[in-house]
Formats: structure tokens, sequence, C-alpha cells
């Protein structure tokens, strides 16, 4: 037995402690563990893992990915991997969130199929033959769904519900539940979908838009034994819910617009320049022909700033165009966060703009004057919100 030193690349290298087969032999399944301070589950985990696992005669690896656990977790983890040459842990130095530790595993994971499961025992490790048997019928992602969930239910099971739901109808993939951590992913799938914040759930979803088949399988879930729930309690829920919901309108975004931002941005900047122009040019006439003054009107302001705004609108499109093809072409990319940020600061930029447009007739100039540079501002914010999460393409 050698002892397997690996290196993340993600932010927040990670080291990693643990042991492996010499023979470099094929893998058949990895089982991907994301564990945050689970140090009383551990040992139960890795038995019932094993006895799933052992007499379907599959070759096993199980990564756990150690997310920053502040317990004895870790040291659980390397005794564990001491005695079973199977397991082997992968460390964070801080805490990351589970969509990390999915990443990292999959990052690490040498099987033809890729199973995530939590560490807690809620999900139960005897489903997973059944979920690759269901798999090698010929589906790329098997999906569990949590008929019977044991968890609280007005903070757990309805938001969860009232996702599952929602997200079904954004995306036109009505699978019952997203949440469910143990899925079962075929190596292909999870070598080309990259994930961030609270994605992992959505890959379903965007992988079925891309013509991957997705199954599902009803599946065993357990209430917790030991350690507490990560997630549990008013402000953790809604803060969850909060990233769901908005990493669902980056999916829903991503899913239509994300590889023509000229289509969505030039158009609207097209608008705002011709009507800027036509504004402008109704002015020019009444001052050329009439000899009127145009000096004291908003409708002027109006003009020039929405060509202004036109052309900004077009060139951020040209940007985002340029952008996107060097993401997807350096990088292979399904999508990325920057979408988001950008469709964040256009709504707000419209609304800004329509509010302007109601509240105009009533306004001095130096109203309008001002409610001018604020939306400059505002758009010119958009620059950053693209080139930021550029950089930030890391495991997030
Ligand atoms: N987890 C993690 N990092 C976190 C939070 C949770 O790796 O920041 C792991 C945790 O150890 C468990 C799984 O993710 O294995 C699911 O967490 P938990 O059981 O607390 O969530 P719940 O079942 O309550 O939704
Ligand atoms: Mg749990």
């Amino acid at each position: 037995m050698a002892q397997r030193a690996l290196t993340h690349r993600g932010k927040g290298a990670v080291s990693v402690a643990g042991t492996k087969d010499d023979a470099h032999g094929e893998i058949d399944l990895s089982i991907v563990v994301p564990i945050f301070n689970e140090e009383d589950n551990i040992e139960a985990l890795v038995a019932e893992l094993t006895n799933a696992l052992a007499p379907t005669g599959r070759r096993y690896e199980i990564l756990a990915i150690d997310d920053g656990s502040s317990d004895g977790s870790i040291d659980k983890l390397r005794r564990a991997a001491e005695l079973d040459p199977h397991v082997h842990v992968i460390r964070f130095r801080r805490n990351f969130g589970q969509t990390a530790a999915f990443t990292a595993g999959f990052d690490y994971s040498r099987g033809e199929w890729v199973v995530t499961i939590d560490a807690d025992l809620q999900n139960d490790p005897a489903d997973i033959p059944k979920l690759l048997d269901k798999a090698e019928e010929g589906y790329d992602i098997v999906s569990g769904w949590r008929v019977k969930r044991q968890d609280a239910l007005i903070m757990r099971k309805l938001p969860s519900r009232a996702a599952n739901w929602l997200i079904g109808k954004v995306t036109g993939v009505a699978i019952h539940d997203y949440g469910c951590s143990l899925k079962v992913y075929h190596r292909e799938v999870i070598k080309n979908i990259h994930l961030y914040g609270e994605l992992h759930r959505f890959v379903p979803a965007v992988a079925s838009s891309l013509g991957i088949r997705v199954a599902e399988m009803p599946v065993n879930h357990r209430a917790r034994t030991a350690g507490v729930s990560k997630y549990s309690g008013f402000y953790k829920t809604i803060k969850r819910a909060t990233k769901v919901f908005l990493d669902l309108l980056t999916v829903r975004f991503l899913l239509s617009y994300s590889t023509r931002p000229i289509h969505v941005f030039g158009v609207l900047g097209l608008l705002c320049t011709l009507s800027g122009i036509g504004i402008g040019g109704y002015l020019a006439a009444l001052k050329l022909v009439y000899g009127a003054q145009i000096g004291e009107r908003p409708l002027l302001l109006l003009s020039v700033l929405l060509v202004m705004v036109g052309v900004q609108l077009i060139t951020m499109g040209l940007l985002g165009e340029l952008m996107v093809r060097t993401y997807h072409e350096s990088q292979g990319k399904i999508y990325s966060a920057m979408f988001f940020y950008q469709m964040i600061f256009a709504i707000a930029g419209v609304l800004f703009y329509a509010w302007l447009m109601a509240a105009l007739p009533t306004m001095t100039v130096l109203g309008i004057a001002g409610s001018v540079l604020l939306l400059c501002a505002l758009i010119d914010f958009l620059l950053p919100a693209l080139i930021f999460p550029i950089k930030q393409k890391t495991y997030l």
C-alpha cells in the first residue's frame, strides 16, 4: 500500500492522507462522500458502504472529502483509510460547502460510475446497487427520491417541495427530489459538468437539456442518529433557499441565453440608441427649424441618456460574446456565474429606467441629471461584475 498525496487545484488547496491499492487497475465505482463534522458517523458509514458494495463484486473506491471539519472527523477518516485501502481522504483547509466537496471528489474519482451520498447515513448505502442496476439499463444519471423523507416538515420538507416544484417548472425537467444527495452519475457527466454554488442540485436539469438520460428512483431515507444537520434552523433555511433560488435563475438564464449575450444586450442597446437618436433628431429639428429653446427640456437629457445607455448595452453584449467564447473554448465549461451578475444588473437597469420614465414629467432638471448619473454608474458596475466571476472560476 502506498501513501497517496493529492493536491487540489481549487481554492484553499487540499492535502490528502490515505492509501490506495497498488494495482492501478480500473475502478467501477467511486463513492463521493462530503464530510463536515461527522465524527460519530464515519465508522458506521464505512461499514455500511462496505456491506453494500463488497458483495456486488464491483471494484470501488470511497472518496471522503473532509470539508474543513473541526471535530475528530479527520482522525477517524485517516484511521478508516489505514484499515481499508478502498478509503481515500481529501481534506479541505477550511469549510467550502457540500458542492465544493462534491467537485473535489469528482475530480479525483476514477470510477466508471460516480455515486454521491451524505455521510450522516440518512441516505442508505444499501440503495447504491439498486441505483447502479437502474443506471446500467441505459441512464447517465439516476437520482434518488426520498419518498419518505425523515426531516422536519415545516423547515425542511415544505421548502424542499416548493423548490422541487419550481425547479421542475423553470427547467422543464420534473424530478421529485432535486435535493437528494444520493445520485449515480456516469463518469462522462461528471467530467463535463462543473459545479458552482449550490448548483449540484441542478445537474439533472442541465444534463437533461444536453440530452443526457436521467432517471429517478425511490430510495430509503432515515433520520439522523448522530451529529447535527448543517442546514437546519431558520436562518440557514432562508440562506439556503435564497441561494437555491438565485442559482435557479442562473440555470434558467444559462439554459436559454448563455451562448448569445448579444441577442439580449444588443437588442436592448439598439432600441435605446435608436430612440435616443429619434428624440435627439426631433429636438434638433425644433431648434433648427423653429428656433425653439431646447436647453431646458428634460427630453434632451433623455435623448443623451438613451444613446449612452444603448451604446453601453451593445458594448456589453459584445464583451459578453467575447467572454462566452473565451470561456467555452478555453475551459469547455458548461456554465458559470457571470451571466447571473449580468442579468441582475440588467434587470436593475431596466427597472430603474422604467421608474425614470414614469417620474420624468414631475422631475426637476437636477433630479434628472442625478438619475442619469446613477443609471450610468449602475451600468458601469456591470463590467466588473462580468469580469469578476471569470477570475473566480475555481470550485465555488
Ligand atoms: N456537508 C459538507 N459541508 C457543509 C455542510 C454539509 O460536507 O458545509 C456534508 C455533511 O457532512 C453531510 C452532507 O453534507 O454529509 C449533508 O449535510 P446534512 O446532513 O447536514 O444536511 P441535511 O441532511 O440536513 O440536508
Ligand atoms: Mg443529512
